[in-house]
Formats: C-alpha cells, sequence, structure tokens
C-alpha cells in the first residue's frame, strides 16, 4: 500500500478498464467499439509515414508549424489560431485546464463523450451534465439555462457521440445569443465528415462570426489515423495561444504531423472511403428499421442502441456475432459502423435481437 496522498476528487473518477481483445471464444471478432475507421491508412500516407522514421530520434517540431500552415490553409483561416494536440482529447483537456479551476464548472449534454467528464475533474473543475431530449439530441436551451457565474466552458458534440444526433444552425444560433461572451463554447466536430445533415452547423463559420467559439476537430476518425494521436484546435489566437502554454510539449509526434499533412493532400480519396462509410451507414440504418428496431438517425460512423436494462444481454447476442460494441450499462450501447462483412454481422445480431 502506498503511503502517498492522492487528490481525492479523483476517487470521483472510474479507473481506466481495459477494453476487451477483440477475440471471443476464438472468434474473431469486429472491433466496432471505438468509432475507428475500418481502411488501412492510404498508401500516400503510408509512404510518408515511412519516409519519416529515419528521423525519429530528433524531437518533433513543437509548434508542428507546416501543419498548422496546412491547417490554416485549407479553412483559410490565420495558422495563429491553430493549436494542435495529441488526438483532440488532448485539445479539449487543454480549453479545460487553461479556462477552469477548482470550484469552476464545464456543461456538457448527458449522455455525451466520455471523456468530458474525465478531463473536467482531471482539471480539479466541476462537470454539469445536462440531460439530452427525448430524441437524444442536446437540449440547447437546457444547457444555456444551466449557466451559473462558475462556468467557464461549454461542450457541444455535433454529431453527438454516442447518440449520433445532430443540432440544427438556428438553435446553435440562438443558444450562443443566451451564453455570456465570456463563457467559452467548444463545437466538438470529431465526426463532421459523417454529417449530411443540410441543417447541421458548420462549426468552422460559427468561429469566424463569435469570439467565443472554438472548434475542435480530430484526424482520427474520417482521416484515419488514431493510432497515431493528432487533432487541433480553431481558437481565437488569443486562446489558442493559452492552449499552447498548457500543451503536453511535444504532444504531437513527428510521424503523427507528417501522416496528418499526407491525408489533408489526399483528401479527395478519403471521402470517397468516407462515402463509403456513409453509404454502409444508410444500409444498416434501413435494414435496423425494417427490422423495428428504433436507433436515433446518425450522422455520424455509428450507432446508438437506447436499450436500458436490455443492454448487456443485447450487447452478448451482438458478441454472439463476433460484434464487439461499447456498452454502457443500464442505459445503452454504441456499434460503429465497420466494413461489409462486419456490418452484415451487425444487421445478423439485430435480426436475432429482433426475434427474440
Ligand atoms: C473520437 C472523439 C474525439 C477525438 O479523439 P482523438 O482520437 O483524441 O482525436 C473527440 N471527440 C469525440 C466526441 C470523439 O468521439
Amino acid at each position: 500500500m502506498t503511503t502517498v496522498n492522492l487528490r481525492s476528487d479523483l476517487e470521483s473518477l472510474p479507473a481506466y478498464k481495459p477494453g476487451r481483445a477483440p477475440v471471443h471464444d476464438g472468434q474473431v471478432l469486429h472491433k466496432l467499439s471505438s468509432n475507428e475507421n475500418p481502411f488501412p491508412p492510404l498508401e500516400s500516407v503510408q509512404t510518408a509515414i515511412g519516409a519519416t522514421i529515419g528521423e525519429v530520434n530528433r524531437y518533433p517540431q513543437m509548434a508542428a508549424h507546416e501543419l498548422a500552415a496546412a491547417i490554416s490553409a485549407k479553412f483559410d483561416i490565420d495558422p495563429e489560431s491553430i493549436a494542435l494536440g495529441s488526438g483532440s482529447v488532448e485539445i479539449i483537456s487543454q480549453l479545460i485546464r487553461a479556462v477552469a479551476g477548482p470550484g469552476d464548472e464545464v456543461i456538457y449534454a448527458w449522455r455525451s463523450f466520455e471523456a468530458y467528464p474525465l478531463l473536467t475533474v482531471a482539471a480539479g473543475a466541476r462537470g454539469v451534465g445536462v440531460d439530452l431530449d427525448s430524441d437524444y439530441r442536446h437540449n440547447l436551451p437546457a444547457m444555456a439555462a444551466a449557466v451559473t457565474d462558475r462556468t467557464r466552458l461549454i461542450l457541444v458534440c455535433n454529431p453527438n457521440n454516442p447518440t449520433g444526433t445532430t443540432i440544427a444552425r438556428r438553435e446553435l444560433e440562438e443558444f450562443l445569443e443566451s451564453v455570456p461572451r465570456s463563457v467559452a463554447v467548444v463545437i466538438d466536430e470529431a465526426y463532421v465528415h459523417f454529417d449530411r445533415d443540410p441543417e447541421s452547423p458548420d462549426g468552422v463559420d460559427f468561429f469566424r462570426r463569435h469570439p467565443n467559439v472554438i472548434v475542435a476537430h480530430t484526424f482520427s476518425k474520417a482521416y484515419g489515423l488514431a493510432g497515431l494521436r493528432v487533432g487541433y484546435a480553431i481558437a481565437p489566437p488569443k486562446i489558442a495561444t493559452a492552449l499552447r502554454k498548457v500543451a503536453l510539449p511535444f504532444g504531437v509526434t513527428t510521424l503523427a504531423q507528417v501522416a496528418a499533412r499526407a491525408s489533408l493532400m489526399a483528401e479527395k480519396e478519403l471521402q470517397t472511403r468516407v462515402d463509403t462509410l456513409i453509404n454502409e451507414r444508410l444500409r444498416v440504418a434501413s435494414a435496423l428499421r425494417s427490422l423495428g428496431i428504433a436507433v436515433p438517425d446518425s450522422q455520424a460512423n455509428f450507432f446508438w442502441f437506447p436499450f436500458g436494462k436490455d443492454t448487456n444481454d443485447s450487447v452478448k447476442t451482438f458478441e454472439k456475432h463476433g460484434v464487439l460494441s461499447r456498452a454502457f450499462p443500464e442505459d445503452g450501447f454504441r456499434v460503429s459502423i465497420g466494413d461489409k462483412v462486419a456490418n452484415d454481422a451487425i444487421i445478423a445480431a439485430a435480426t436475432e435481437l429482433s426475434t427474440l
């Protein structure tokens, strides 16, 4: 037993549980639990990574200026407004630590991304989860009403993980009208490439028009670089500067920087893969609908099964069909869209569920 005094507020956090290996009773499971891109990196991206391997005895560029320049060119934004992180999880962590401390409040929808409460408590701040509405969407008026004089930051996840639902431009506009300008509003667009809802807000457009809006993007999902860890914020320069101050030094590796730049240059090819995944999402959605299984409309690369007390049994049925999903006991489970074979297994598992 250690004799070291740990922070007592950490006791409220669950300890990290390693994910189950994707093998079950000798059967290879489809790992559909982390919303990963099922496609390996493009040839051009693999080549760029390979060409850089011989340089990893050196530290990475601290400011990742070439990658920041490529991102700023893509959006036509001042490079000063780009801050990089080791995945957008680190970006969100930087944001919370840059604006909130002990006693301060961070508001997010619930259920939303599991990392939000963890990162909030790790920063010493207090998380305020605001229930989703009955359609599993952000309840933006309720989130605005939850603002107090201790609120420092609000996280808006669009599309929302794990429900796949989106908010509308007009709703976000009204929300920003009612939130004090001193409160940071983060639009987490981890799944933006999968969003085909014409009503959805374009986070970058909101960033251009609102001085308290920050957009978080990642290379982990549509770009398929989850294992390399790179994401970025688009933020007003003063905030981006603060993010660089609290960032993990050298948190974005050379390989991650190079792979992200190569991915930005191959955006057309990547979008073709995203289109394939969206078509698979539509195929699975219509199969679920014809089975009478009610899942919320998803604009992301996953589906939310809000099965409450039936969650554990349903997850077992999916495992029987080789599908590893992400379960939130007593609430629901999330299944990512994979390749065609994996998605056929989703449909087979759902078919069994519908006949139980
Ligand atoms: C996956 C995900 C992220 C980003 O993860 P990183 O791999 O750290 O870039 C951010 N927000 C949400 C909601 C996500 O689901």
